[in-house]
């Protein structure tokens, strides 16, 4: 006979393949080690094939390795599936579980890790969970080979009859959903065992199996789509949620009817989790712990490192020691200005935040490390959901409230690559530390008394960002892998140092390496652009190519109120970083920036600009793509250059239209004036709606 094993990615499954064919695969820790299945003979049952498939976590066909497992137990049947279960963490083990359940194969399952249960303290009653699966359970250690054979004797049992009885039942909504879809398959397909698994695939719309019942024809899956629409208003949630939602409530019964009791450290977890994901004060702690985390990072020791860093070592010793050396060997004065005021101070604004990246980095890595993080991500995961992405995409988009860069880097955690790109696309609408040197200017100049002026600014932010995921979610592309939110919860224990110093560090190379490369590139670029002419001669700004480009790109802004070419070439300015805005708008404007503050430049501006154009001015540069450092590590976490460019001109055109649309609205309350402009913001306000309601186009592709 042939035992299939299968399970979550680290249950042992490896393990046990090994100590029932006495063979030595490599054991991994991460998932995706055994990629193919592989296949032996039980050491002392020569007539038992078994095949280690690899681990996953569910049925869906979401991965190459779902793929794999899936097609084995559907095309090969197996004469028994044993499940490998992790005794220490079954409330996420057992989705799986009760996935294949569905199946109806003949199945045993097998909690393994028990000499770790029994050192945590967890008592679990194999029993009562037995009676309510209705399939065999077996108390295993892969590792200690403790349980097996009687393992071994409960598959051969287990084998001689053909399905498992039919135990399971969800919320009595959905299962008349499922048997309606089964009766709607049985008009012209025969019953089998898998009707009930293949009737909620379809539910799901897994197009998988939607190939593979080649006789349901186009109205069988019109009419499939409106029970599932249907099943959707009846719960007021998308169905693959409903049937997420209705796998764990059933786990939540079992467990709380055959786990006796709970070891101490476990249990304090347990505690903390009440409190950390509580409703109401999961938000607040959430909020305590990262300004605790700002401010060490962003108010206290990072900045000290910073302002280290921007005085003394970029601003004054490097300088002084580059003139010297420079005018020792007799260094033409324009290619000093070049290295001194170029590439100095580009790359040493950048470098500049290292210690502040540091710091938040090592903050960060030592909440994750100790299990917070998984918990933030969960309690997010709702809201988020609303707009297409899931909890792991909170943190990406608050990190780069601080700065895009490592707001961007951060995504690397999210395993969804479609998931991974919207973060990627929305996280860096947040005003970044640099952008808010533009709000503090415009602020200052036109709205001096207005403390409502950045609120606003973060409101349309967060609105940009609702609007874009929402957009996005309706994409074909975006919608591809929809994955149900499965993340484990770990237990909390002490952050492991050496871990976070070695992850801290990867993070601050990388972000060294860019400095090095990108912004040292585009700082001796912009230098020269605003230095020559385009006779090759040395001038002042007015005259300079960027100037002139300026001038022949201002016509683009007009709409928004600010075609003047030195706004444009601020704008261009600010991709180098976005603080060169109040820097640039200073030079061309020929009032000096005497501090940050630019006290002096509040009156020019304010002889150039109205309220409004002003207003403009601002939320277009806070929404536009971020600056070149952040755009490299958009790059880098995208992969390519055309997915890079297709998202710059997404966050410019979002920019664009919402800039439009709030540079008319303003117009028309301060002026009451209505013309072309306002007609003009109305039609992208429904341009907008239609693209978030607009239906998702069905997709049929394969992944
Ligand atoms: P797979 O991903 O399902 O193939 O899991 P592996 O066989 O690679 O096991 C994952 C980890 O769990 C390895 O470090 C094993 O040593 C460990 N492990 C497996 N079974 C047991 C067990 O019964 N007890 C303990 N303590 N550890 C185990
Ligand atoms: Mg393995």
């Amino acid at each position: 006979m042939r035992i299939a094993l299968i399970g979550n990615p680290n249950a042992g499954k490896t393990s046990l393949f090994n100590e029932l064919t006495g063979s030595h695969q490599t054991v991994g820790n991460w998932p995706g080690v055994t990629v193919e299945h592989k296949e032996g003979v039980v050491k002392d049952h020569q007539d038992i094939q078994v095949v280690d498939l690899p681990g996953i976590y569910s049925l869906s066909p979401y991965s190459p390795e779902e793929l794999v497992a899936r097609d084995y137990l559907v095309h090969h049947s197996p004469d028994c599936v044993v499940n490998i279960v992790d005794g220490s963490n079954l409330e996420r083990n057992l989705f799986l579980t009760l996935q294949l359940l569905d199946m109806h194969l003949p199945m045993v399952v097998a909690v393994n890790m028990a000499d770790i249960m029994e050192k945590r303290g967890i008592h679990l009653d194999v029993d009562r969970l037995s009676y309510l699966l209705g399939v065999p359970v077996v108390l295993i250690s892969a590792m200690k080979a403790n349980g097996l054979e009687a393992m071994i004797q409960l598959c051969r049992k287990a084998g001689q009859k053909s399905v498992t009885p039919d135990n399971i039942e969800y919320d009595k909504r959905l299962e008349s959903a499922i048997s309606e879809v089964i009766q709607l398959m049985h008009r012209t397909m025969t019953p089998t065992a898998m009707d009930r698994w293949q009737a909620i695939q379809l539910l799901e719309a897994d197009h998988q199996v939607k190939q593979d019942l080649a006789t349901l024809t186009t109205e069988d899956h019109l009419e499939i789509e409106e029970i599932r629409l249907m099943t959707e208003s009846l719960f007021h949630d998308d169905i693959v949620d409903v049937i997420a939602g209705e796998r764990y409530a059933l786990i939540d019964q079992m467990l709380s009817f055959a786990l006796q009791s709970e070891a101490q450290s476990h249990r304090l977890g347990q505690k903390i989790d009440r409190v950390v994901t509580n409703r109401w004060l999961a938000f607040p702690i959430f909020a305590l712990i990262m300004w605790g985390v700002y401010y060490l990072a962003i108010q206290t020791v990072g900045t000290w490192g910073s302002d280290w860093i921007n005085n003394q070592l970029v601003g004054t010793y490097i300088p002084q020691l580059m003139t010297k050396r420079m005018n020792a060997i007799h260094v033409l004065p324009w290619v000093q200005d070049l290295i001194n005021n170029g590439i100095v101070a580009g790359v040493g604004a950048v470098l500049g935040f290292l210690p502040q990246i540091l710091i938040l980095f090592l903050c960060l890595n030592i909440l994750e490390d100790c299990g917070y993080m998984a918990r933030v991500a969960f309690v997010m995961d709702r809201l988020f959901r609303k707009i297409g992405l899931s909890g792991k995409s909170f943190i990406p988009i608050l990190i780069a409230t601080g700065c895009g860069v490592p707001g961007v880097m951060s995504t690397r955690t999210i395993e969804s690559k479609a998931e991974r790109r919207s973060t990627i696309m929305l996280a860096t609408f947040m005003p970044c530390s640099a952008k808010t040197t533009v709000i503090a200017l415009i602020a200052g100049a036109f709205f001096p008394t207005k403390s409502w002026v950045a609120p606003v600014v973060y409101f349309i932010s967060l609105a940009t960002i609702v609007l874009s995921g929402l957009i996005l979610k309706k994409s074909q592309y975006f919608q591809r892998d929809r994955s149900v939110f499965m993340m484990e919860l770990p237990n909390y224990h002490w952050p492991y140092m050496k871990n976070v110093i070695r992850q801290t560090g990867n993070r601050c190379i990388s972000f060294v390496k860019k400095a090095g490369t990108i912004i040292f590139a585009s700082s001796v670029v912009l230098w020269l652009l605003s230095h020559f002419n385009w006779m090759l001669q040395l001038t002042d700004e007015n005259h300079s190519i960027l100037a002139s480009i300026g001038k022949l790109l201002s016509f683009i802004f007009i709409p928004l109120g600010f075609g003047h070419w030195q706004a444009t070439v601020s704008v261009l300015a600010g991709f180098s970083a976005k603080e060169n805005i109040v820097n640039t708008l200073g030079i061309l404007y020929h009032t000096p920036v005497s501090s940050d503050t630019g006290v002096e430049l509040f009156t020019t501006l304010r002889a150039h600009y109205t309220m409004a154009s002003a207003f403009s001015l601002l939320t277009f540069n806070v929404l536009c793509t971020p600056c070149f450092a952040a755009i490299g590590a958009m790059r880098r976490e995208l992969g390519n250059i055309k997915q890079t460019l297709s998202t710059i001109a997404f966050q410019c055109g979002m920019a664009y239209v919402m800039t439009f649309i709030v540079y008319q609205c303003v117009l028309f309350f301060t002026t009451g004036h209505f013309g072309w402009g306002m007609i003009g913001s109305m039609v992208a306000v429904v341009a907008l709606v239609y693209l978030v309601m607009r239906r998702p186009k069905v997709q049929m592709e394969e992944v």
